[in-house]
């Protein structure tokens, strides 16, 4: 496979440069709490960035009329590596919340949404082994990536 030895906090850091031009158009603070030390975790570097990319921008995205905060955290628990997403914006109606992951699900005007963002974000996770924990109200949505550090 194309898996390798993948830093995690280089991906969010990356991650962050690109997407810096939306963070700082729609007036978002950005804070950081990331573990000492993280191992690395055996993954596919360049999906993973694709999986931050996609959470983010729809972050971004939620934050956009009005500004907020974006919180990254990293935590080392048991073999596992785990990453939380949140943002303050709009939140995602309870009704939704369960559609969000299917291909073409957007709620974004025509030519700004594919609604392929999310179904990409899954794919790549159940590659991983890794598991998605959502969890959102408005004005509080938390995207959880649970990735375990060793492949089998
Ligand atoms: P797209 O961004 O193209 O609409 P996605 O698959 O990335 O497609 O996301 C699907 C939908 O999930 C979005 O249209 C939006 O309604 C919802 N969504 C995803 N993340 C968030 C978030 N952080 N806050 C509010 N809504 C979100
Ligand atoms: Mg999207």
């Amino acid at each position: 496979s194309d898996f390798e030895p993948t830093d995690v906090h280089e991906g969010l850091r990356v991650t962050l440069t690109i997407l810096n031009h939306k963070i700082k158009k729609n007036r978002v603070e950005v804070i950081e709490h990331w573990a000492e030390e993280l191992p690395k975790l055996a993954a596919s570097p360049g999906e993973l960035n694709q999986v931050w990319t996609n959470v983010i921008d729809n972050a971004l995205d939620a934050m956009e009329e009005n500004g907020g905060t974006l919180r990254l955290s990293t935590e080392v628990v048991g073999e596992f590596i785990v990453v939380k997403i949140s943002d303050t914006g709009k939140g995602i109606p309870k009704e939704i919340q369960d559609r969000i992951f299917e291909p073409f699900f957007t709620t974004k005007d025509v030519g700004k949404g594919t609604g392929l963002g999310l179904e990409t974000v899954q794919q790549i996770m159940d590659k991983h082994n890794g598991r998605i924990k959502l969890e959102s109200k408005p004005g509080l949505t938390t995207f959880e990536f649970c990735i375990p550090i060793h492949h089998q």
